[in-house]
């Protein structure tokens, strides 16, 4: 649009110019034709002037002294011959001193002609003051008129030839420098649209101007040298935001003004299940989860109808379940620097684990109180049937009744310590280590379980591959995570059945393996997955096998936190299991304390 009023602003101003210069050249040339015609016209009054004065003055010399009649004759003759020889020279009229005509000659050749000036003279005899006639000479001024138009015509032609060059060559030097800026003004359009490098050839160029395009392209070089530095600068900035952005462990999903999701790192794309490319500029309300819903549609709604400060303050949370995942969502809002609302921000964090926890704790409390009460009603009623009618009984009775209140006490005392274990193994208290001997703490373990395999009638043995040496560990906290497996392996174990405990040694490895293999139910893969996590129960939902779901994760944090070794389990559902430990004899320092 600019250019189209600049180009007409400039051929404005040529026509302008032109139009100028052809008023001036028209002005002078009338003025030079006006001056020169006047000064031809004087010049041609003062040649009549001369003529009538010579020829009044020749005309008193010859007829001096003659008779009348001779004197028109002689004037005759005198007058013809001069009229003769001039052709500009129309008439001669002489007349005497009143005013008669003495004599009037016509020019034939002339008769034609129109007379334009008349000039008289007195007629003045020498050393006379009173003239005695006067003579009249009238001039056609055919040959000034002629001198006037060759000299206009030529001065015209002049004038036209002088403008046509003048325009001429304003014309050209209008297009070379309209050529020029053409030139320019295509490479400053390539540089509005982002071509930085862009090049204008300098060839056939004036001297200034190549000295703008060689400036242009000075400056195009630069803006394509700053655009690379800038757009490497870009490039590091939003890979090292990407790669924040990918790092964060939660899901991130950056939505603008209109709903459209412009950005979603990858844990978002997981916890969503989608892909980027599936996701990316569509409207994050039409999001629809596992079980159908737009589950973000309401949330986004209430977000837009509160207002933003109030919502910066306090974004909108809440949970959503994709996949049996719970996930917790966050809005809230986004601005620049200058505090323009941009749209918003969606951090989703996987609360799956914290859920299932939540609910594996409301489970521990439970078996617990129940695991409580269990023993703590039994050992009464026992106590108060020995307190009250102990005398009744006989005494292998009173026996029995003992012996089941020991058992349960037992009982009770070894889920008081879990518990006690539990919190004490949790905080990083670092635990105690000597130099032991493995063989003899399996050997006291397989001992201790003694009357409880009896009473299932299970046969316990001790398979030992290789013989350890001594080496540093707790000596309580291992025999308690080899008691909580013997005693899993009893309780889940068949009658009759059999329980292995398997005593490797790896020289090359530093590290030795105990094993407790049993030929119980087992457990499916999926459970082997979260045995070890604390509260975790198989059998959670029912108090059919007693537990707190504390065990195994009681034997992990000894084994893995505090001597820095690793446990293990396989098992086959109907076939048995094997759960175990590594331990390293040789103790690295960082481990030990982790
Ligand atoms: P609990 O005190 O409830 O037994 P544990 O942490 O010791 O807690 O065990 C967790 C779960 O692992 C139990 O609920 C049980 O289902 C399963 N489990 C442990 N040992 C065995 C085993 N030897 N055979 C089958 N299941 C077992």
């Amino acid at each position: 649009m600019s250019n189209k009023v600049s180009l007409t602003t400039q051929n404005r101003l040529i026509i302008f110019g032109l139009l100028l210069s052809t008023v001036l050249i028209i002005a002078i040339a009338i003025f030079a034709i006006f001056n020169i015609q006047k000064k031809l016209n004087e010049g041609y009054h003062n040649f009549g002037q001369v003529i009538s004065k010579t020829l009044a003055i020749e005309s008193v010399e010859i007829t001096k002294n003659l008779p009348a009649n001779k004197m028109q004759e002689t004037l005759k003759k005198h007058s013809e011959s001069i009229l003769k020889s001039h052709n500009d020279i129309v008439f001669i009229e002489f007349r005497d001193a009143d005013g008669n005509i003495i004599y009037s000659g016509k020019n034939q050749l002339a008769s034609m002609n129109k007379t334009n000036i008349r000039v008289t003279s007195p007629l003045t005899a020498i050393g006379e003051t009173n003239p005695i006639g006067s003579v009249t000479v009238g001039l056609s001024g055919s040959i000034i008129s002629q001198i006037s138009s060759t000299t206009r015509a030529s001065l015209l032609f002049v004038f036209a030839v002088a403008w046509l060059v003048f325009a001429f060559v304003i014309l050209i030097n209008t297009y070379l420098i309209t050529r020029e800026l053409r030139i320019l003004q295509h490479g400053v359009k390539k540089i509005s649209t982002g071509e930085f490098g862009y090049k204008i050839e300098t060839k056939d160029v004036s001297s200034e101007i190549e000295e703008l395009f060689n400036a242009f392209n000075d400056m195009s070089a630069r803006l394509h040298i700053y655009e690379e530095q800038n757009i490497d600068r870009i490039m590091l900035e939003r890979n090292k935001f990407e790669s924040v952005l990918m790092s964060i462990a939660n899901g991130v999903v950056v939505c603008d003004d209109n709903d459209n999701v412009v950005l979603i790192n990858s844990n978002a794309q997981n916890l969503l299940e989608v892909t980027e490319s599936q996701f990316l500029n569509t409207q994050i309300q039409q999001y629809i989860d596992t079980s159908g819903n737009e589950c973000f549609k309401d949330k986004i709604e209430q977000f837009k109808d509160t207002p933003l400060d109030i919502i910066e303050k306090k974004p909108i949370e809440f949970n959503i379940t994709v996949d049996n995942r719970v996930i917790k969502s966050i809005i809230s809002p986004m601005f620049t620097r200058n505090k323009d609302y941009v749209g918003y921000i969606i951090v989703l964090i996987d609360m799956t684990k914290e859920a299932e926890m939540d609910k594996l704790r409301a489970g521990f409390i439970s078996n617990v109180s129940h695991e409580l009460r269990t023993p703590v009603t039994v050992l009464r009623s026992y106590i108060d049937t020995l307190h009250n009618y102990g005398d009744e009984f006989d005494e292998p009775t009173k026996k029995e009744f003992i012996g089941t209140i020991n058992q349960e006490i037992i009982r009770l005392n070894r889920m008081v310590n879990d518990i006690l274990d539990f919190s004490r193994l949790e905080a990083n208290t670092e635990l105690e280590k000597e130099q032991n001997n493995i063989e003899t703490l399996i050997e006291e373990c397989a001992k201790q379980v003694d009357v409880l395999t009896k009473e299932r009638n299970l046969r316990i043995s001790v398979n030992k591959i290789s013989t350890p040496p001594e080496f540093m560990f707790n000596y309580n906290s291992i025999e308690r995570a080899l008691t909580n497996y013997l005693s899993n392996a009893i309780k889940y174990s068949p009658d009759n059945g059999e329980i292995k405990i398997i005593l490797n040694y790896s020289k090359d490895k530093d590290e030795v393996e105990v094993a407790v293999s049993d030929e119980g139910c087992g457990i499916s893969p999926e459970h082997q997955k979260k045995i070890f996590d604390r509260f975790y129960r198989v059998e959670n939902d029912t108090h059919t096998i007693k537990g707190t779901g504390l065990g195994l994760n009681l034997v992990k944090t000894t084994i893995e936190k505090h001597h820095g070794g690793r446990v293990f389990v396989h098992s086959q559902v109907g076939h048995g299991s094997t759960f175990g430990f590594i331990l390293p004899t040789v103790i690295v320092e960082e481990t030990a304390n982790i």
